[in-house]
């Protein structure tokens, strides 16, 4: 059994993480249990914020580090708000205030196409570090639907569906989302590495 970090606090990431990690006879310990300080995303992409968490995460724990980072890309507001989504919200009173907010901002453009993003790091030492990327490609709702998902999922109709992420169930967005195709590249790497 191999021990990795996973630099979050979300319990409900860890859970799918480990779900998906377990064949491979990975155990995850959160920031919590490691005693990770939180990083200060001072990145202008999505890895290079991941990188600076799991690289952090190593120098404190000298154990290999996990982290991720995602959000929301808008084509027609020139890809934010980025990896400034969860910022964005809350500067714009939350879900589903922002929701308003980027109708505003997209006013009639009938261009809604967006995308969400999601970069996982593994920091396997300070200078070994592998990143995976996965996308899920969409568009925006006119008015948001569902309480499914969480953040900006139900203002958020991915490809080939005709209901909003709000509207599906968890086991469906699991299937299709970003996060889902970045750890299946991240299961496939590491089922090649002798751990
Ligand atoms: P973080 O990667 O956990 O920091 O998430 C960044 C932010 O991006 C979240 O707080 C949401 O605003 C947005 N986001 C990332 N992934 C999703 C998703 O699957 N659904 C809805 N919003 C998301």
């Amino acid at each position: 059994m191999t021990t990795f970090v996973f630099a979050s606090h979300n319990a409900h990431k860890l859970e799918e993480v480990q779900r998906i990690l377990q064949p491979l006879n990975i155990r995850l310990i959160d920031s919590a249990t490691a005693r990770l300080p939180d990083v200060i995303e001072t990145g202008k992409t999505f890895k290079e914020n991941a990188v600076l968490k799991a690289v952090e995460g190593f120098k404190q724990t000298k154990m290999p580090v996990l982290a991720d980072d995602s959000g929301l890309c808008i084509s027609a507001l020139n890809e934010a708000p980025g990896v400034y989504s969860a910022r964005f919200a809350a500067k714009h009173g939350g879900y589903p205030a922002v929701f308003n907010v980027l109708n505003e901002q997209l006013k009639d453009n009938p261009d809604r196409k967006a995308h969400y993003v999601c970069v996982i790091a593994l920091a396997m030492s300070e200078t070994q570090v592998y990143t995976f990327e996965g996308e899920l490609h969409g568009t925006l709702a006119l008015t948001p639907e569902g309480t499914g998902g969480f953040g900006y999922d139900p203002f958020f109709i991915p490809d080939g569906y005709h209901q909003t992420l709000g509207c599906i169930s968890a086991e469906e967005k699991n299937k299709i989302s970003h996060r889902a195709k970045a750890l299946k590249k991240l299961f496939e790497f590491l089922k090649t590495q002798q751990l």
